[in-house]
């Protein structure tokens, strides 16, 4: 039952799920997830992401479209053989059996193997999640860490070709979850084991993936990696939706090749602003800048008149709420930086980190040809993104 190479990917192809005769909880739905993969679907609540995970684990019907593990589609091909475990949110631990019985009777189940090997695995999983001393315990006798690290326990024994995990650590405490957050990545880069990983906190994603899956109202909006959603998201909704403070937003037109708005008159290199016109398909768009790109206090080209409404000390980091026109822009500072509220300021920031949507199709008209460089985005652009949504 290890995992070998070829059997492990994960195909969506054209999938979609109708509950009900009526309601499309996923439409048109496609990717491939290789083996070995970390892939995190994220996106609000209600959006379809437990419903895929549940097809996948054999919990749904798929209405239409296929799901493929290896070659194989897993239509046909009960739960129990389809090499898959999965974790849950509230663990699903039995309450009356003891730490190692919930993590052998799985197996007891499903195998043949022999009572010596299957205690052999537990053994071995226990003490890899550091839970060899509560083999004995009933999960009420233990911390919600500890039953979590059961839970994931219980589906490592099983040595399935994919994980398959669903808000795993939404019910611990923000403490535990950062540390449970890298343990669960350090256990999948040591197993090497597929694992899809559902959350809604846009942070988690960032942070665990080695791609993300965005999803929004059923469909899929984006598939990339940490530094491609963040830095260059293909629409209104991803850009949105990760990072957090959010990405500011301002109304704006293109007058040759200025964005012009309430209070903001940007000129953009010629060669973007081309770039916008062609893509755009009304005279509606939006300007986007992520609090961390904001320059406060700088008086360069392009500077922008703002006001300080509000600042909020963040330790390490302090943000700032500021007036520009009529629209509110979070900006991100150094914690020294801590302007009286009502001060008047001027910010910049650099073109290059503009983002442009068309209002009516939510496109972002600059992110095509950046994305063909964004394959180059380092390990380090990934990590310093992650940081920064930490703070
Ligand atoms: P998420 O995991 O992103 O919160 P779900 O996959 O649980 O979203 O649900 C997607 C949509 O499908 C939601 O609108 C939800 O109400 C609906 N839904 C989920 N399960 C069922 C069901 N068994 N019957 C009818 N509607 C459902």
């Amino acid at each position: 039952m290890a995992s070998s190479d070829e059997t492990a990917s994960v195909t969506f192809d054209g999938v979609r799920k109708v509950y009900g005769g009526e309601f499309v909880a996923i439409d048109e739905f496609d990717a491939f997830i290789e083996n070995g993969e970390f892939v995190t679907i994220v996106g609000p609540s209600g959006s379809g992401k437990s419903t895929l995970l549940r097809m996948i684990a054999g919990l749904e019907e798929i209405t239409e479209g296929d799901i493929r593990i290896g070659n194989e589609s897993i239509k046909g091909v009960e739960p129990q053989h389809r090499g898959i475990a999965m974790v849950f949110q509230n663990y699903a631990l039995y309450p009356h059996m003891s730490v190692e019985k919930n993590m052998s009777y799985g197996l007891k189940l499903t195998t043949d193997l022999s009572d010596d090997e299957i205690q052999r695995r537990v053994r071995e999983t226990a003490e890899m999640m550091g839970i060899e001393d509560q083999l004995d315990s009933k999960p009420s006798e233990l911390s919600g860490g500890q039953q979590q690290r059961v839970a994931t326990g219980r589906a490592i024994v099983r040595d399935p070709k994919i994980f398959l995990m669903d808000e795993p650590l939404s019910n611990l405490d923000a403490k535990l979850k950062v540390h449970m957050r890298t343990e669960l990545q350090r256990l999948q880069e040591e197993l090497g084991t597929t694992t899809i990983y559902v959350t809604h906190d846009q942070h988690e994603a960032l942070t665990m993936s080695d791609r993300i899956v965005v999803l929004d109202q059923g469909e899929l909006q984006q598939f990339g990696t940490p530094d491609e959603v963040y830095n260059e998201p293909v629409n209104r909704f991803v850009a949105d939706f990760i990072g957090s403070p959010a990405m500011n937003f301002f109304d704006v037109g293109l007058d040759g090749s200025t964005l012009v708005g309430e209070g903001i008159e940007y000129t953009l290199p010629a060669s973007t602003a081309d770039r916008i016109r062609e893509g755009m398909t009304g005279p509606d768009l939006e300007l986007g800048i992520r609090p961390e790109d904001i320059e406060y206090g700088s008086t360069g080209e392009n500077a922008i008149t703002a006001t300080v409404e509000v600042v909020e000390v963040a330790g390490s980091d302090n943000f700032l709420y500021l007036e520009v026109g009529n629209e509110e822009c979070r900006v991100r500072v150094p914690g020294g930086v801590k302007p009286g509220v009502g001060e008047q300021t001027q910010i910049t920031f650099d073109p290059s980190d503009i983002h442009v949507f068309d209002v009516a199709t939510g496109a972002n008209l600059l992110a095509d040809g950046a994305q063909q460089t964004s394959g180059t985005g380092t390990e380090t652009d990934t990590a310093s993104v992650s940081e920064e949504q930490s703070a």
